[in-house]
């Protein structure tokens, strides 16, 4: 039977007061083009994988200078400069299949999460010792930074979404034009399990 907590999780609707660390939060970006995942861990602070493009770049609110922290492409940033005026959502993890299927790509999970000090361990760990790789769109993004932080496998389903509405929208011209980016995500997929396997952990 689902707890109030548990459905409040499936159906992402919490709001910044209820979020609990250990909790994969994401938010939209450019206009809900894509979404932006990270790990709340508690006292105000989000950990995600920033990218290069945010590299050695804090943001200058007062609780960013006293509580942030930057090593490589990993930061520990505020809420508020995690979300950045857009609305919380919560990524749902032990989801069932019929759930998974109906619900937008990229919002959840069917494999279980980690007990939520496990969570927060695991992404302290990898902001403070690196091991995850590089910020890549398609095979090493954000989503699969926090996915891995939850569960132990890194997955990200947003640009699947994107690739099915593409193909969905242009049939033929989408297959045409999908067929090499799901190839190069497939590919580079593999490559980066490949590397993570064989991090420190
Ligand atoms: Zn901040």
């Amino acid at each position: 039977m689902e707890s109030a907590y548990h459905k409040e999780i499936i159906t992402g609707k919490k709001s910044v007061c209820e979020i609990e660390a250990g909790d994969h939060i994401y938010c939209k970006r450019r206009g809900g083009l894509y979404d932006h995942h990270g790990i709340y861990v508690g006292e105000n602070m989000v950990i995600h994988l920033a990218g290069k493009a945010k590299k050695l770049q804090l943001y200058s609110c007062q609780e960013c200078r006293n509580k942030g922290f930057i090593n490589g492409e990993i930061a520990k940033i505020c809420l508020d400069c995690f979300l950045a005026g857009k609305k919380l959502r919560v990524y749902a993890y032990g989801v069932s299949y019929f759930q998974h299927k109906t619900r937008k790509n990229g919002t959840c999970c069917i494999r279980s999460a980690r007990p939520c000090h496990q969570v927060i361990a695991a992404a302290v760990h990898l902001l403070e010792h690196g091991g995850f790789g590089s910020y890549n769109l398609l095979a090493n993004n954000c989503e699969d930074f926090a996915v891995y932080c939850k569960t132990g496998f890194a997955e990200s389903k947003q640009i699947i979404g994107h690739i099915k509405r593409l193909t969905f929208i242009f049939p033929i011209v989408g297959a045409v034009a999908t067929l090499p980016l799901a190839a190069a995500y497939t590919v580079a997929k593999g490559i980066t399990a490949t590397r993570r396997d064989h991090s420190p952990t």
